[in-house]
Order: structure tokens, then sequence, then C-alpha cells
């Protein structure tokens, strides 16, 4: 097996250099981290749940004309996808209020919001990913105006189409963080969805029970997250057809990329 060059590790996955020039590969961890990483565990078989569902979400965003950076699922844990240079913004869209909303303005979870909500969040760990205005987007330039633009509007579209998605299997988004990327042609550049779209960075609630079905029960000490992960996965039709054996855990997939 080849070697291949990392060139980032982050909380739940790792970037290698892709086979061609302007591709990356995103490999996929079954490490959970919550609360700036003060949190550390794992999620059993997250990594090849989340590498499907994100496949699933991103293919089908591509359908409705939203631009990513996937471009195919390469096995269990990894798939290829475009190098972008990464607008250090969290673009979070929420519905329902929940989480940090709720905590910041006192409104009680599970309360509809009155319309959709767009917040922004600077993509800075030390600082522990503060929420911050337009504003200071444009005063210290991490996107443009226009990129704010395509940002915006590709999100209340996306949000639009992962409400359908998920009403039709019985689940209600309350809300989900996007990451965005800059692909260059020349002089010109444009932005792309990038990162994931997973359990790991939306809330997704059971619509009759109101059970989390996401990254909250770690969060939270609720337990069951592995089971709530499937459970997402089988209701949108992709959970794994391989077996439990081909969940490569993160030693041995060290130990085969030849790494300590
Ligand atoms: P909140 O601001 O309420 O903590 O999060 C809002 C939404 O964005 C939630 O669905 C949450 O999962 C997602 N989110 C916000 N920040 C992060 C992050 O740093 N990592 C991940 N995975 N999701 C995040």
């Amino acid at each position: 097996m080849s070697r291949r060059r990392q060139i980032y590790e982050g909380k739940a996955k790792i970037l290698y250099e892709g086979p061609e020039p302007g591709t990356i590969i995103q490999y996929f961890k079954d490490d959970a981290t919550a609360f700036n990483a003060q949190k550390k565990g794992t999620i059993n078989g997250k990594g090849v749940i989340n590498n499907r569902i994100s496949e699933f979400v991103f293919t089908r965003l591509s359908h409705i004309g939203i631009p990513t950076h996937f471009i195919r699922r390469l096995n269990m844990r990894e798939q290829l996808v475009r190098q972008v240079e990464i607008i250090p913004l969290e673009v979070v869209v929420r519905n329902v209020a929940a989480g940090s909303l709720s905590k910041r303005l006192g409104i009680e979870e599970g309360e509809p919001l009155p319309h959709t909500l767009i917040e922004y969040y600077y993509k800075d760990d030390a600082l522990g990913d503060p929420l911050i205005a337009e504003e200071h987007i444009a005063c210290f330039g991490w996107a443009s105006n226009e990129e704010m633009q395509d940002m915006s509007s590709m999100a209340i579209r996306i949000n639009d189409f992962m409400c359908g998605m998920f009403a039709a299997v019985g689940i209600r988004l309350v809300d989900f963080k996007l990451e965005f990327g800059r692909i260059w042609d020349g002089d010109y550049s444009r932005v792309i969805l990038a990162d994931e779209i997973s359990p790991d960075g939306c809330r997704l609630w059971d619509m009759v029970t109101n059970e989390k079905l996401d990254k909250d029960r770690f969060r939270r000490d609720l337990g069951g997250e592995e089971d709530a992960y499937q459970e997402v996965a089988r209701r949108l039709g992709v959970l794994q057809e391989d077996g439990p054996s081909e969940v490569a855990d993160i030693a041995m997939h060290r130990k085969l990329r030849g790494k300590k």
C-alpha cells in the first residue's frame, strides 16, 4: 500500500493528499469531541456512518445544483473531495431553538423559530469558535460580500432541501452547521460547500418522540449514540452493507499507513 502525505488531522477527520492535484482524501474517524475538545470520546462505527450519510446528502445537494467539494466515496471511511481554501466560518442554520441559542437567549429548547436563522461563528479553536456578526466578517475580510451572498443563499436552499429529506423519514432538522471553501480558477474564485453533513454537526430529533438522534447524545451523556447514528443512516437507507470487521479502527489505519 502506498503511503500518502497527511495534510491535517482534525477532531473527527484526517485529510490526506489526494491522487491528483487539487484533490484531498477525507478519512472519517470514530473520535468524538465536544465543548471545544474539552470532552473526548469514541463513537464506534461513527466514521463509517458519517462517511455514508455525508456522501448521501452531498450527492443529493449536487442534484439540486449546490456546488460541493464531494467527488466520490473511496471506501468505508474515506472520500475523495476537491481541495478548497476553507473560509474560516461556521455557518449555522436554525429552525428550532436549541443548544447555544437557547442558552444565550434563554429560549426554551424545542421552541420553533418564527423564521429560519442563519448565524456565523469564527472558526478558531483557541477562541472557542465565537459567534460573530456579518460586520466582523466584512471588517476582517474573512469573506467578501459576494461570498456572503452565495453562502447565505446556499444555506437556505440546503436547509429547505434537508428539512424535506429528513421529514420524509420522520426526523425534524432542528439546526446544523455548514462549512464552505473557495476554489480558484486563475484570478477568479467561487464558493462551494465543503466539510461534511452528518449527525456530528446537525441536531436531528425524532418527529414523534423528540428523541435526539445526533451528537447531543454524546455531548449530554445521554448514551446510545451508536444506535442513534445507525438509526439516521437506516432511515435514510444508507446503512452499511459490509460487516463490522471492515470497520477499520484508527490504530489499524495508522499501522497500514506506516505511522506510529
Ligand atoms: P450550537 O451553536 O447550538 O452549539 O450548535 C448549532 C448546530 O451547529 C448544532 O447542530 C451543532 O451540531 C452544530 N455545530 C456548531 N459548532 C459545531 C462544531 O464545532 N462541530 C460540529 N460537529 N458541529 C457544530
